[in-house]
């Protein structure tokens, strides 16, 4: 069985004073060996902070974008191997708000994520649609397209280490959720994509839904098939309602 994944984005949020504050309180309310697997993704400056405290596993760190060198002439950014020396495992490449606001392509998303593995780091692909794309019919498209840039620079091994995240752009921050069959056909897109190029990966790969999750719908969308887990934004900014999240998902999963 595909172990689930609760993993926070905190976006551009949270000093160091928080983030720990922040991680203190939920591992106070975490089991040791919890059964969904609880990633952090933190921006760069407090990764340290809260990535090199305790060492135990029950929660993982994660940043949120890095370059795809490992040093060199490229002000302002952050390498895979400087994140790993935050003590973090993870790092999400390919968020919306990278590709849309930032300008990044799929080509750039490849070489994170190459990048990524290759430095020992865990990526989380973000892939999905516009609105505009959706309304015009070419979801699957875009989907097929993304995940294509990123298999054809990246030996298939590499993706045993990743996780991907669905998460349609009309859908994150706006408080409007997919709805059930529109996750549920995205998740079978990118999990028969996989199966024709390795019938293991694609069974073994966790496919997270990203988008205005939060306590309220996570019940629900955590009993979609083909649903492994969230990647949640606004709702994770606070501990009670990123727990709940977690705990929604670990109720599913404990009713078999
Ligand atoms: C995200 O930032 O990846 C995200 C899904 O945000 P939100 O949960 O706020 O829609």
């Amino acid at each position: 069985m595909r172990k689930p994944v609760s993993a926070a984005n905190w976006k551009m949020h949270k000093t160091s004073g928080e983030a720990s504050a922040f991680v203190e309180e939920l591992r106070s309310k975490i089991l040791d060996e919890p059964q969904v697997d609880i990633i952090l993704c933190a921006s760069s400056t407090v990764l340290f902070h809260i990535g090199t405290g305790p060492n135990e596993s029950a929660i993982q760190f994660g940043a949120q974008n890095c370059h795809w060198e490992n040093e060199g002439a490229f002000t302002g950014e952050v390498s895979p191997e400087m994140i790993l020396d935050c003590g973090a495992q993870w790092v999400i490449v390919g968020h919306s708000e990278r590709r849309h606001l930032f300008g990044e392509t799929d080509e750039d998303v490849a070489r994170k994520f190459s990048a990524a593995v290759s430095a020992g780091l865990r990526p989380i692909l973000c892939i999905g649609e516009t609105l505009d794309e959706r309304q015009s019919g070419s979801t699957s498209e875009v989907i097929k397209r993304q995940l294509s840039a990123v298999i054809s620079q990246t030996e298939e091994e590499a993706f045993d280490q990743a996780v991907i995240a669905y998460e349609p752009v009309w859908a994150i921050g706006t408080g409007i959720t997919a709805d059930t069959s529109q996750i549920e056909e995205a998740h079978q897109i990118i999990r028969d994509f996989i199966m024709n190029k390795d019938e293991k990966l694609a069974t073994e790969i966790r496919i997270l839904y990203g988008g205005s999750v939060k306590p309220g719908n996570a019940a629900e969308l955590i009993g979609i098939e083909g649903v492994d887990g969230f990647l949640v934004g606004g709702a994770s900014l606070s501990v009670d309602s990123f727990m709940e999240i977690t705990q929604g998902i670990s109720d599913h999963y404990d009713k078999g």
